[in-house]
C-alpha cells in the first residue's frame, strides 16, 4: 500500500513542489504506507530535458527517498489503452471533432459529437459524464459534491494530437489497488471528480484524497515554473525542509536533515493542515 508523488518533469523542483513532495512523503510514512514516485510525462512538448534526473537528485538531497522503482506514465501506455478500450466497451466514449471556437462558446461540452462512437482520424476522445452528483470526502478540504455535467461536461481522455489526457492516465495510476492515498495541491482538487468518474467506470478502488493548500508568491499566484519559481537549492536541504515543515504547521527542533525528517514523520498530523493557501516569499 502506498501514497505517491507525481511531478511533471517540466522543470526542476521548486519550493512549491518540494512542499507538496514533503507533505506527501510524511503523510505516507505516518500512515505506514510506502511512498512511490511517478513522473507525469505524457505531455511530451512540455517535458524539459534533464528535469527527471534533476528532480530525483533534489529529492535525494532533501532526504525524500522513494520506495520501489520510479514510474513513468510514458511507459504505461498499454494500461491507458486498455482502460480506454474498457470505456469503449461500456459505450462511454465518443470521438469529438469540435473546433476550439465551438468549445469556447459554452462552459461545458455542448454534446455535438456524442453519437460518434466509431473511431475517426484527427479527433479527440471524450468520456460521457452522468447527470448526477459525484461526491467524495477530501481529508483536508472536507465533503465535496460536484455535478460534472454542469461544470465540465463530457471531457477529453485522449487528445486530438495523440497523448492520453492527464485525467485518464492519473485515474488509472491512482486507481491501482496499491495506491490508497493521494495527497497533492489544492489546485488539483477540481480534477478529482473527473478522475473519480473514470475510476468508478473502470471498477477500480478509489484512493482517499487530501488536497493541501498551495504556496503563493508575492503576487498571490501559486509558485510554479510558470510563475517564475526558482529551482530549489540542493546545497541547503536542511533549511529548505525546515521552511517547508514550518509552512506545514510543524515546529521542527534544531536538528540535522535526516533526524529532522525522522522527527517530522512522528509529528505529522494531516489535521494540522489548514485549508487556506499560504504566502511564501
Ligand atoms: N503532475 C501534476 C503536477 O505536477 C500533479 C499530478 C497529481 O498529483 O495528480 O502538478
Ligand atoms: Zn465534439
Amino acid at each position: 500500500m502506498a501514497g505517491r508523488f507525481a511531478p511533471s518533469p517540466t522543470g526542476p523542483l521548486h519550493i512549491g513542489s518540494l512542499y507538496t513532495a514533503l507533505a506527501s512523503f510524511l503523510d505516507a510514512h505516518a500512515e505506514g504506507l510506502a511512498w512511490r514516485l511517478r513522473f507525469d510525462d505524457l505531455d511530451e512538448p512540455r517535458n524539459q530535458p534533464g528535469a527527471k534526473s534533476r528532480i530525483l537528485r533534489s529529492l535525494e538531497a532533501h532526504g525524500l527517498h522513494w520506495d520501489g522503482a520510479v514510474e513513468r506514465q510514458s511507459e504505461r501506455l498499454c494500461l491507458y489503452q486498455a482502460a480506454l478500450e474498457t470505456l469503449r466497451r461500456k459505450g462511454r466514449v465518443f470521438h469529438c471533432t469540435c473546433s476550439r471556437k465551438v468549445l469556447a462558446e459554452s462552459p461545458t461540452y455542448p454534446g455535438h459529437c456524442r453519437e460518434r462512437v466509431t473511431p475517426i482520424p484527427n479527433a479527440a476522445i471524450r468520456v460521457r459524464v452522468d447527470d448526477a452528483a459525484l461526491e467524495f470526502t477530501d481529508l483536508v478540504q472536507g465533503h465535496q459534491r460536484t455535478r460534472l455535467d454542469r461544470t465540465v461536461g463530457d471531457f477529453v481522455v485522449k487528445r486530438r494530437d495523440g497523448p492520453f489526457a492527464y485525467q485518464l492516465a492519473t485515474a488509472v495510476d491512482d486507481g491501482d489497488p496499491s495506491i490508497v492515498r493521494v495527497l497533492r495541491g489544492r489546485d488539483l482538487l477540481a480534477n478529482t471528480p473527473r478522475q473519480l468518474h473514470i475510476v468508478t467506470l473502470l471498477d477500480l478502488p478509489a484512493p482517499t484524497y487530501a488536497h493541501i493548500p498551495v504556496l503563493l508568491n508575492r503576487a498571490g499566484q501559486k509558485w510554479s515554473k510558470q510563475t517564475g519559481a526558482p529551482a530549489i537549492n540542493d546545497q541547503t536541504p536542511r533549511d529548505n525542509i525546515r521552511a517547508c515543515l514550518t509552512l506545514l504547521g510543524l515546529q521542527p527542533p534544531d536538528l540535522g536533515l535526516e533526524p529532522m525528517i525522522e522527527w517530522a514523520k512522528s509529528h505529522w498530523h494531516l489535521s494540522r493542515i489548514g485549508k487556506q493557501d499560504q504566502a511564501f516569499n
